[in-house]
């Protein structure tokens, strides 16, 4: 988190990392050649008793798509939707590929129930009735991590803004409740 926009970096090898940059909105990406990245990266990510970046070599950029969606219901007649094409959320929370997953579980359940021999289509009739809630609160949990370290998803006066990002991360840092909540809302489990 940074007045200046969100900077990331999530390692994925010993010797590869990713990193994630916010730049203003409306900006053209042609415009920031790896040095700009790369300064712009150490300003953000630079922390008190931390080493400096290590720079290295860009092999892959891509611009994320932040758009979100929601399918209701998430079937049209026999034709079901699961993951990505029931329900855009943003990379913010993680929450995705997870959600994707938990689709699939309960409409392969649903759908087994239904051809499997059984016959019984109950299952698969309240798939929608089922999942949204969860996705629903996937969205919202991702929504406030979009709005915690992003600047322009914040809006308004950046001063504003950043104090009350600021304000909220205090709470998950120093206030038990509020950081189990996280904690739970983020990974799921409690402990
Ligand atoms: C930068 C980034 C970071 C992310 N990090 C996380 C994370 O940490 N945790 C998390 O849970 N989620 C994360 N996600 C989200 C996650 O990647 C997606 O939500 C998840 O991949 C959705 O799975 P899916 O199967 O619905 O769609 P996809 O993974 O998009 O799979 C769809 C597949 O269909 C194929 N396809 C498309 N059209 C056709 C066609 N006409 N015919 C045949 N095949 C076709 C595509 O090639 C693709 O392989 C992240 C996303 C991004 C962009």
């Amino acid at each position: 988190m940074h007045r200046q926009g969100f900077a990331g970096q999530m390692h994925r090898s010993a010797s590869l990392t990713r990193f994630m940059l916010e730049v203003p909105g409306g900006e053209d990406y042609g415009q920031w050649d790896d040095d700009r990245i790369w300064a712009e990266l150490e300003q953000r990510l630079a922390a008190a008793g931390r080493p400096v970046l290590q720079r290295g070599e860009f092999i892959e950029r891509d611009v994320l798509d932040l758009r979100v969606r929601v399918c209701d219901p998430m079937q049209h007649g026999r034709v079901f939707l699961a993951g990505d094409a029931a329900h855009l959320i943003t990379p913010a929370g993680g929450k995705g590929m997870n959600i994707a997953i938990q689709d699939a579980v309960e409409l392969s359940h649903g759908l087994i129930e239904r051809y499997g021999g059984r016959g019984d289509g109950r299952r698969l009739g309240r798939y929608t009735q089922v999942r949204l809630p969860q996705v629903w609160r996937h969205q919202e949990f991702s929504n406030l991590m979009l709005s915690l370290f992003n600047t322009g998803a914040a809006g308004g006066n950046a001063d504003f803004s950043y104090a009350l990002r600021r304000a909220r991360l205090g709470l998950i840092m120093n206030d038990p409740q509020f950081a189990r909540w996280f904690a739970h809302a983020y990974v799921g489990v409690d402990e």
